[in-house]
């Protein structure tokens, strides 16, 4: 069997992280050829020198500009830098499968980038179809490309869904760990810290999905990501707070039989499943072993607590541009909560006030998705200035 050429952007990261633990124990089946980051060169070129990697992009032009000049990386290997760097490196020839797993929408152009070039996604980056998920999967379908879920609660629906008919599926239900504020008093809430925020209870992230964790953003951000992903309308996809992370989510068929999928909470066992599909092999983590007692808890989640759900569930139904102003404005409150600009409730007073101020309508073509995105970071930015929040 010949390998899968796989390349990662986004490899020193946390999916990226788990990523490598997945290619190094299936070096039978995967083969890394090259990888992108932010901008920290070192980690990127331990990687490239481990992996004997000719194809590296960093996407920070001065970090880029450095490296070269002191002979960071070796001379076989090719180095670029900026969106085009990220281009090159996801329509590399040798590729059969793209990791995108970089912070936030910057994966949107080299996820396109792929697609075009017939490249298979293993999408982690949540950003990209909730700011542009209709022309993401349009060009996947009209290019026959698969977009794999690497995220935990659409690579278990993915996995519950195994193929089933759209006539015989009543809902998927994502699960929520409800962050480490579930049991915080809306006054409490108000003052809660970056420290605070970063640390998750089960998983460990990158900062940004470690903040919309706990304001369950990041939940409002995976039912748009559903939504596209599976083509399910916006009323069939339910939210379940699940405080143990052992079930990632379900899916619900017409008989009333629900389907879920477990594994202990680390993304390994998603990136593998998404890596070799649909072939299975030994997982790199010991799974669950049901030899203590385990309580799996479900509540239904708090709308009134966690406003960033709710808003993510309006912007849905809402359609159109709602999608892309909620990411935006989601993005900058997110950064201006960690600069300490905003409070914590701030984060969600700030998605709700930008998707009153911005326009909706139906965005015609990519290029009006991202003009709306960059008006929305705009208007998040100035109301940041003119505002208490
Ligand atoms: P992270 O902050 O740990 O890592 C981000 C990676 O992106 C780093 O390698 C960084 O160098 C790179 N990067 C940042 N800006 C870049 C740019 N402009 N160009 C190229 N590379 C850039 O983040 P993470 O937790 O690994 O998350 C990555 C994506 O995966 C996010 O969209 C997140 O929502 C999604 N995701 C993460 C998890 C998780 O468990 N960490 C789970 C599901 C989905
Ligand atoms: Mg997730």
């Amino acid at each position: 069997m010949s390998k899968r050429g796989v390349v990662l952007l986004g490899a020193t990261g946390s999916i990226g992280e788990n990523s490598l633990r997945v290619i190094r124990a299936n070096s039978d089946r995967l083969q890394l050829v090259g990888i992108a980051g932010g901008s920290r060169a070192e980690p990127l070129a331990a990687i490239a020198e481990e992996f004997g990697l000719r194809n590296v992009a960093l996407f920070d032009d001065e970090a880029c500009a450095q490296a070269r000049q002191s002979g960071l990386f070796g001379e076989e290997v090719n180095l670029s830098s900026g969106i085009e760097g990220l281009n090159r490196l996801a329509t590399l020839p040798d590729a059969d499968v793209v990791v995108v797993a970089v912070v936030g929408t910057m994966g949107l152009h080299p996820t396109l980038a792929a697609i075009e070039a017939g490249k298979e996604i293993a999408l982690a980056s949540k950003e990209v179809l909730v700011l542009a998920g209709k022309f993401v999967m349009a060009a996947a379908k009209a290019g026959g490309v698969r977009v794999l879920p690497v995220d935990s609660e659409h690579n278990a629906v993915f996995q519950c869904l195994n193929g089933a008919p759209d006539h015989e599926v009543e809902r998927i239900i994502l699960t929520a760990s409800g962050g480490p504020f579930r049991n915080l008093s809306v006054a409490e809430m108000a003052a809660i810290t970056p420290r605070e925020a970063l640390k998750h209870p089960n998983w460990s992230m990158g900062a940004k999905i470690t903040v919309d964790s706990s304001t369950m953003a990041n939940k409002g951000l995976e039912l748009i990501e559903a939504r596209w992903l599976f083509g399910m309308e916006p009323e069939q996809i339910k939210v379940v707070v699940h405080p143990q992370s052992i079930v990632h989510s379900m899916v619900e068929y017409v008989d009333g039989s629900i389907l879920a999928q477990l594994s202990p909470p680390s993304m390994t066992f998603a990136i593998q499943h998404v890596l070799l599909y649909p072939e299975r092999k030994p997982g790199v983590e010991q799974t669950l072993t049901f030899e203590d007692t385990m309580n799996l808890e479900f509540h239904p989640p708090d709308l009134e607590k966690f406003p960033c759900l709710r808003l993510a569930r309006e912007a849905m139904e809402a359609a159109g541009a709602a999608p892309a102003i909620f990411n935006a404005a989601n993005e900058v409150a997110v950064e201006a909560f960690l600069d300490k600009q905003i409070s914590y409730p701030g984060i969600g007073e700030l998605i709700d006030h930008t998707l009153q101020k911005v326009d909706n309508f139906e965005p015609a073509n990519l290029q009006e998705v991202l003009d709306i995105d960059q008006s929305a970071r705009r208007m998040s930015r100035d109301l940041i200035e003119t505002h208490e929040f």
